[in-house]
């Protein structure tokens, strides 16, 4: 066993998965772009307030999962736990508000929380996030929805669910929790689970989202609080339904989705795809538009999703999915003696300079062993210097693919190769 192992709930991205990653990220950069996003890039840690704010103090997030620690400066900093209250952060430091409106963010990296690992559930993730920051037009929000239906449509995923709920806002949430969401629940608390007691004090809405299953009986019945919208949050969701509608985007409502930050209002989503166990989330997001005036800007209204990008690798991989290889050296050269190793390094320096490229054989080898590491290479042509050939001024270019070998002049090697290349683009 290895002396030093990655830390628990974090994982390498070895090479041979980075297909998968570069695939999934070059088209969430290109999905996102078309809808008229712009990369951001914010730190990986903030001052501990922006997310205890941000996202909330009574969330699982910021009460158990977040990773918090003291700089030597004695500053309070806290690793990201995902993207949204950081991005806002910045909006309003940059004074992103005198800027046209919305202004359309979006931000790949890691994120961390301190959950309990699992399959699909790691200390450390990657998020690819999105955030559409003052509008309040629930185009906003389909555009949103539309971009995670657009990644993972064009990744090939198979049943795919999108959940919509809307949780209404500062003013019809508070009385719908207050007079009919916990009188319910308090009506029927023996039957709740001593998990979800706790949280009916601290943050009933929470219960109904619950996996306990002893409480599962009185959570079905619960009251949605989709009935008790006010008129602007009921025209809004109703808004948005009706471009999901038009554009057939299928979904199912769940009166139960409330999702785990504090700062969400009205719309929230989240999506599943198969090919996961329990942890069967792939993305997830909402409307947030409080968010910017409880971190000290002006009220603004804005709306956001995040993908996970490791979980969607274990759905592709589920689902047999296999992604466009990344370029690698078709060109391996292979030599015998030194003069011919010589003339080799200079001729796949002249490749590389031109855009090809090309391994050369290390070491002093026989041509039998040369020629068994080319092939197992990512090399389909293999460049072959030998005493006679560097007499002639050529070079042998055998094809892996179907044996056959030419004999080429060196100072043609590079125009060859760009030929056949363009005539054979790398598959
Ligand atoms: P959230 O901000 O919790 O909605 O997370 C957004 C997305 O990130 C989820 O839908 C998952 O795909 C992914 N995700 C969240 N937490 C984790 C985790 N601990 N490990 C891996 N992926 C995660």
């Amino acid at each position: 066993m290895a002396r030093y192992q990655a830390p628990r709930g974090t994982q390498d991205v070895l090479p041979e998965d980075q297909a998968y990653w570069q695939w999934v990220l070059g088209l969430a950069r290109e999905i996102a772009g078309r809808y008229g996003f712009q990369p951001i890039d914010v730190p990986v840690f903030e001052d501990t307030e922006v997310f205890a704010r941000g996202v909330g103090t009574g969330t699982d997030i910021v009460e158990k999962e977040m990773y918090t620690f003291k700089d030597r400066g004695g500053r309070s900093l806290t690793l990201r736990p995902e993207f949204t209250a950081g991005i806002v952060r910045a909006y309003i430091e940059h004074g992103m508000r005198v800027r046209p409106q919305p202004v359309k963010l979006y931000a790949i990296g890691p994120v961390f929380r301190y959950e309990a690992p699992q399959a699909g559930r790691y200390r450390q993730h990657t998020q690819f996030s999105c955030e559409c920051i003052g509008e309040a037009d629930a185009l906003a929000d389909f555009e949103i929805m539309s971009i995670a239906w657009d990644l993972y449509a064009a990744l090939g995923f198979q049943e795919v669910q999108f959940q919509l709920n809307s949780i209404g806002c500062q003013h019809c949430r508070p009385p719908y929790i207050r007079d009919v969401l916990v009188p319910y629940l308090q009506s029927r608390i023996n039957e709740l689970s001593k998990i979800d007691v706790e949280r009916l004090q601290k943050n009933p809405l929470r219960v109904l989202d619950t996996k306990e299953p002893e409480s599962q009986p009185v959570v079905a019945e619960a009251p949605p609080i989709t009935e008790h919208l006010c008129a602007e949050c009921r025209d809004h969701f109703a808004q948005l339904r009706f471009y999901l509608d038009m554009l057939e985007r299928p979904y199912e409502l769940n009166p139960r989705l409330v999702r785990g930050l504090d700062y969400y209002t009205k719309t929230v989503f989240e999506v599943t795809a198969a090919g996961l166990g329990a942890q069967n989330a792939v993305g997830g997001g909402g409307r947030y538009d409080g968010l910017v005036e409880v971190l000290g800007g002006p009220p603004t209204p804005g709306v956001g999703f995040a993908a996970g990008i490791e979980r969607i690798v274990l759905v592709l991989k589920a689902q047999g999915t296999t992604p466009p290889p990344l370029p690698a050296p078709r060109v391996y050269f292979v030599h015998h003696g030194s003069p011919a190793k010589d003339a080799a390094v200079a001729l796949a320096d002249q490749l590389r300079h031109s855009g090809i490229g090309a391994l050369v054989a290390f070491g002093n080898r026989s041509m039998k062993s040369q020629m068994r590491q080319a092939s197992k290479s990512s090399a389909r042509y293999v460049v072959i210097i030998g005493e006679e050939e560097l007499s002639r001024g050529e070079v042998q270019v055998k094809d892996l693919q179907t044996g056959q070998q030419v004999a080429v002049r060196q100072a043609e090697l590079v125009q060859w190769f760009q030929n056949l290349f363009a005539q054979h683009p790398p598959q």
